[in-house]
């Protein structure tokens, strides 16, 4: 198999034109190519008011020695790389062991299929319930202002991702190919095929839904169990807790000591010498209980700031010109960061083109704002996250769970803004930028459920951030020409970003002062992302299968 790269066709380009570039840039006649498939779309829209898909091709040849000595000097046609995930090891026959994966989101379906895949018949639970009950639940907080602390848009099936934009791009690296493997199980699992090549993929809720179901299924089907609404609420350590002791040099130095099981809310334990900890940045009940054990956690940086809405078509016209609209290149998106004089940086986060602004909490009296959309991208408004950075001096003391705290003071001040009943405080973006408040919508008309208040969001954020994005929305105004707008809406808060505690782990993926504990995905922080969870939680199981193996 060859790979070609850089074969470059107008946007609207026939299908049969594409077999016609690449006999061209091989240089052969049609009988001579005996298949392709598209590795890879991007497109480059460097020249003014032209737009060009450039495509990565992988193709058969009836003679590829021949062809590659025929182009050895040509930057465009190489020998394919092998791109096969592999599992490292492969369980025994009837292993005496069997690991726990706490959380069901990307990083614990996939930590549980590849422990799954290579015979160890994961134990997966899940305080939330399966996705289809979950999504009655994500609705009742929207339609009804009921929120279930246990089910709702953070916790349930498929975990934070699962009512989102489903984007499936991300910045991370990929030299073991997993990103390929868990692409290609999200295909079989359902997903468009699409997923497979275009540069930016997304699946939309939706599809997101059944893809869950589909990889639930895999893992059963291999042997794992997976048990819903079984939420861990300790873990059970060798040896007590962990306390600190001191070394020959005189520092601290952790006592070994080893987790051994967990306890779920009834009080059933289950014994387990290796635990996955795949529980997302939303499970702050969680830390506190790890905090408590003993378990080394470290604060760590996150954003806070508001959703901004805008009408996608403002957003299409304004990236694609005369382009805006084409069915291939779908609703348009953006990314912005300004760094402000204040020190801060200002950027987008999670940008959802023609989605809604989502209700996010998982906590009773508070509210949180996200994103999602469904495959088609077809609703009226571009939404984004328009936060700013903070790091642990912000948080306002040095507790490692400091972070959670202040999350949770954002939260419940913008519950209050709101009304008290699970409206969000929102606000024009002309009114926010000119200090007044808001008393309703322009023509941006917001699309968070169930509802928002009008008033002056400048309260409902510390003041360096509230400056930060006045400063801002202007100076990406002239990046994105109509950013500015005066009726454009923002919706507050925006504060689970990614989480604001890392648990620090070994380079075997361990806990550093827990043995058998493995911190994994975006709750750890270790990812953010639902791609980028994955892909940890996939080396997480790696991790532990061939800890299994070795003892
Ligand atoms: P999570 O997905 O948070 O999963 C953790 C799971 O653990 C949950 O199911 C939870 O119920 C369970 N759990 C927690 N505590 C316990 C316990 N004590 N016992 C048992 N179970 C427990 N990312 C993207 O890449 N693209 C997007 O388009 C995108 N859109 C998003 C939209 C929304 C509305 C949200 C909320 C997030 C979005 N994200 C998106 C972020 C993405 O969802 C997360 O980065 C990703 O889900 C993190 O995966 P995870 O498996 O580490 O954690």
């Amino acid at each position: 198999m060859l790979r070609l790269t850089e074969v470059r066709l107008g946007l609207n380009h026939r299908e049969t034109e594409l077999k016609a570039a690449i006999l061209r840039a091989l240089g052969i006649p049609g009988p001579e190519l005996l298949g392709w498939h598209i590795r890879r779309r991007g497109y480059d829209a460097r020249k003014s008011g032209e737009i060009l898909l450039v495509y990565t091709l992988d193709v058969e040849v009836k003679d590829e020695a021949a062809l590659l000595e025929r182009l050895q000097h040509g930057h465009h046609v190489t020998l394919a790389p092998d791109e096969t995930y592999r599992y490292p090891v492969r369980a025994p026959a009837n292993p005496k062991t069997r690991p726990v994966v706490i959380g069901t989101g990307p990083c614990g379906i996939f930590a549980g299929l590849a422990l799954a895949r290579m015979g160890f018949r994961p134990v997966i639970l899940e305080r939330g319930k399966s996705v289809r009950e979950r999504t009655q639940d994500v609705w009742s907080l929207w339609r009804e202002r009921h929120l279930n602390p246990e089910s709702n848009v953070q916790f349930g099936e498929g975990g934070a991702g699962t009512f989102s934009d489903g984007k499936l791009h991300t910045g991370i690296k990929d030299r073991g190919h997993h990103i390929r493997q868990l692409l290609k199980d999200f295909v079989d699992a359902g997903a468009p095929a699409e997923i497979l090549y275009i540069s930016k993929p997304h699946i939309g809720t939706l599809r997101l839904v059944k893809v869950v179901e589909q990889l639930r299924e895999k893992i059963l089907e291999l042997g794992g169990e997976i048990r819903f609404e079984s939420r861990v609420t300790d873990i059970l350590v060798e040896d007590g807790d962990v306390q600190g002791r001191t070394s020959a040099a005189g520092g601290r130095m952790p006592r070994a000591a080893a987790v051994r099981g967990v306890t779920l809310a009834g009080g059933e334990t289950i014994a387990a010498d290796h635990v996955v900890l795949a529980v997302g940045h939303s499970a702050r009940d969680t830390f506190e209980m790890l905090y408590r054990r003993g378990v080394h956690i470290e604060p760590k940086p996150f954003s806070i700031g508001f959703r901004i809405e805008h009408p996608q078509h403002l957003i299409d016209v304004c990236r694609l010109g005369k382009h805006a609209g084409n069915p291939v290149l779908g609703a348009a998106d953006y990314k912005l960061v300004h760094h402000c004089r204040n020190g801060r940086d200002v950027y987008s986060f999670c940008m959802c083109p023609g989605g809604q602004v989502v209700a996010a909490t998982s906590e009773a009296g508070r509210v949180v704002t996200n994103g999602m959309s469904h495959y088609s991208r077809n609703e009226r408004n571009a939404n984004a996250g328009i936060v700013v950075g903070i790091t642990p001096a912000d948080f306002g003391s040095h507790h490692p769970l400091a972070g959670i705290g202040l999350q949770q003071q954002l939260e419940q001040q913008a519950y209050v803004l709101g009304g008290s009943n699970y409206n969000a405080p929102a606000q024009l973006v002309g009114d926010f930028l000119a200090g007044r408040a808001s008393t309703g919508p322009g023509s941006v008309i917001p699309s968070y459920t169930p509802g928002v208040t009008w008033t002056d969001l400048s309260t409902a954020l510390p003041d360096y951030a509230i400056a930060a994005i006045r400063e801002a929305i202007p100076a990406f105004e002239k990046q994105l020409k109509g950013f500015a707008m005066h009726d454009a809406v923002l919706t507050g808060v925006e504060t689970r970003t990614s989480a604001p505690i890392r648990i620090a782990r070994n380079e075997n993926f361990e806990s550093v002062n827990m043995q058998g504990l493995y911190p994994a995905g975006e709750g750890a922080g270790f990812a953010g992302g639902i791609i980028s969870a994955a892909v940890d939680g996939m080396k997480v199981a790696e991790a532990v299968a061939q800890k299994i193996i070795q003892t």
